[in-house]
C-alpha cells in the first residue's frame, strides 16, 4: 500500500454527548500512522492479520479473498479490528454488477427498482437520489416518482399498483417516513411480495419469524449487518447477542436475523431496566437506537464484536458543516474491549444500499428463473 507520509498523530477522543451517566475524560493518544493516498490513516499493527474470506451463494462466480499482513487498518485507539463496510459494500456492488451484465447478456432482462418518494424531507431525497446513483452504478434501471406532501395515500397506492403489474419494475420501495395523515401500513401491505425488495411487508417480516419459512427478502439494514459478519468470519452460532432497539426496520429483523443464524438473543429496548448489565453479557452487539454515544466500554465485554448502526449528528464547531456523524456506541471507548467493531460513517451504512442492490438483482434474477 503506498504510503505518503509517517507521522505521530494524536487523537483527541470523548463520548462527551452521551446520555450515559458513566463518566468519560478526553484523552489524548499517540499514534504512528501511515497515510494512503486518499488520505485514510492506516495503523502499523502487524500482529492483527486481518483476512475477508468472501465468498456468497448469491453469487456463484465470485470469490475474494483478501489480507492484510504487515499494515492491517485498525481502530485509532487499541485492538479492535475495523469492520469496513465501506468496502465490503463496494466489493457487493462490484458482484453485483457483474451478475447483472451477465443477466442481460444472457436473457435480456436488466432489473428495475422503483422508488416511490412522497413529500419534501431533505434527508428523504437525499437517500433517494443515493439510491438512484447507486443503481446506475451497477446497471439497474431506476423509476422515480415524486408526490408532493398533500398527496392522497390512494394516489401513492395507484402508483405501487402499477408498478407491481409493470414487468421491467423488479422491486418497489416506498421511502419512509411518509407524511402522518397517510396510513404506512396500508402502504407497506400494497406492495406485492414478490418486489418487496425492503422487505417490510407483514408476509416477509412474518415468514422471517417463523421456524421453517423463508421471507423472499430481508429488510436492508438488519441483513447488511449479518452480511459483515459473515464476511468478516465472525461465528455466530451459539454466541449470545444483544440487539439494542426494537424498531420494525432494523432492531426487530435484526434480532430474528441472529436466532435464525442460532444466536442466542435478547433485545434492549427504551424500557429495559439495567441495560448494560445484559449488554456485557453478549458477545455479539447491534445497536440501533438513535442515541449518540450511548454503549460506554463498560458496557462491553471484553472481545465482543460490535455493529454500530446508529447514525446521529452531534455539533462539531471544528466541522466546516458544524456537526460530526457518530453511532450509538461510544468508539473510542469500546474499541479498546471490543475484538471488531464498525465505524460510523463508514460502517453499516454503506451496507444498506449495498443489500436493496442486492436484494434487486435476487428479485429479478426469481422472476425470471435465472441462476
Ligand atoms: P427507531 O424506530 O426510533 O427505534 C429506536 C429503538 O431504540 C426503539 O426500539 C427504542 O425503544 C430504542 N431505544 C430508544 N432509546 C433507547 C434507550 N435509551 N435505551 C435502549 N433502547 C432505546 O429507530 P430506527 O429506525 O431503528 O433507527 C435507529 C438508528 O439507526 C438511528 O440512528 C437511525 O438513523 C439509524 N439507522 C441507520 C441505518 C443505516 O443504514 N445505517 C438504517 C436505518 C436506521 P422502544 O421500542 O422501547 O421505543
Amino acid at each position: 500500500m503506498a504510503s505518503l507520509h509517517t507521522s505521530a498523530t494524536m487523537y483527541f477522543t470523548n463520548c462527551s454527548s452521551s446520555s450515559s451517566s458513566s463518566s468519560t475524560t478526553a484523552r489524548l493518544l499517540h499514534f504512528t500512522a501511515t497515510k494512503s493516498p486518499n488520505n485514510v490513516s492506516h495503523f502499523h499493527r502487524p500482529s492483527i492479520p486481518l483476512q475477508i474470506h468472501i465468498s456468497n451463494p448469491n453469487f456463484p462466480n465470485t470469490i475474494i479473498t483478501r489480507s492484510s499482513s504487515s499494515t492491517t487498518e485498525v481502530n485509532s485507539v487499541t485492538s479492535a479490528k475495523v469492520i469496513d463496510g465501506k468496502r465490503v459494500a463496494k466489493d457487493i456492488r462490484e458482484e453485483v454488477a457483474v451478475e447483472i451484465s451477465r443477466m442481460k447478456n444472457e436473457i435480456g432482462i436488466v432489473p428495475g427498482l422503483a422508488v416511490i418518494l412522497v413529500g419534501d424531507r431533505k434527508d428523504s431525497a437525499t437517500y433517494v437520489r443515493n439510491k438512484k446513483k447507486a443503481c446506475d452504478t451497477v446497471g439497474i434501471n431506476s423509476y422515480e416518482v415524486r408526490l408532493a406532501e398533500d398527496s392522497t395515500e390512494e394516489e401513492v397506492l395507484d402508483h405501487i399498483s402499477k408498478f407491481n403489474d409493470d414487468p421491467s419494475v423488479h422491486g418497489i420501495l416506498v421511502q419512509l417516513p411518509l407524511p402522518s395523515h397517510m396510513n404506512e401500513q396500508n402502504v407497506l401491505n400494497a406492495v406485492c411480495i414478490e418486489k418487496d425488495v425492503d422487505g417490510f411487508h407483514p408476509l416477509n417480516i412474518g415468514r422471517l419469524a417463523m421456524r421453517g419459512r423463508e421471507p423472499l427478502f430481508v429488510p436492508c439494514t438488519p441483513k447488511g449487518c449479518i452480511e459483515l459478519l459473515h464476511r468478516y468470519g465472525i461465528p455466530i452460532k451459539g454466541k449470545r447477542a444483544v440487539v439494542i432497539g426494537r424498531s420494525n426496520i432494523v432492531g426487530m429483523p435484526a434480532a430474528l436475523l441472529l436466532q435464525r443464524e442460532d444466536a442466542t438473543v435478547s433485545i434492549v429496548h427504551s424500557r429495559t431496566k439495567n441495560p448494560e448489565e445484559i449488554t456485557r453479557q453478549a458477545d455479539i452487539i447491534i445497536s440501533a437506537v438513535g442515541q449518540p454515544n450511548m454503549v460506554r466500554g463498560s458496557w462491553v465485554k471484553p472481545g465482543a464484536v460490535l455493529i454500530d448502526v446508529g447514525i446521529n449528528p452531534v455539533e462539531d464547531p471544528e466541522s466546516p458543516r458544524g456537526y460530526r456523524l457518530v453511532g450509538d456506541i461510544c468508539y473510542e471507548e469500546a474499541s479498546e474491549v471490543a475484538s471488531a467493531i464498525t465505524p460510523v460513517p463508514g460502517g453499516v451504512g454503506p451496507m444498506t444500499i449495498a443489500m436493496l442492490l442486492s436484494n434487486t438483482l435476487l428479485s429479478a434474477k426469481r422472476i425470471h428463473d435465472f441462476r
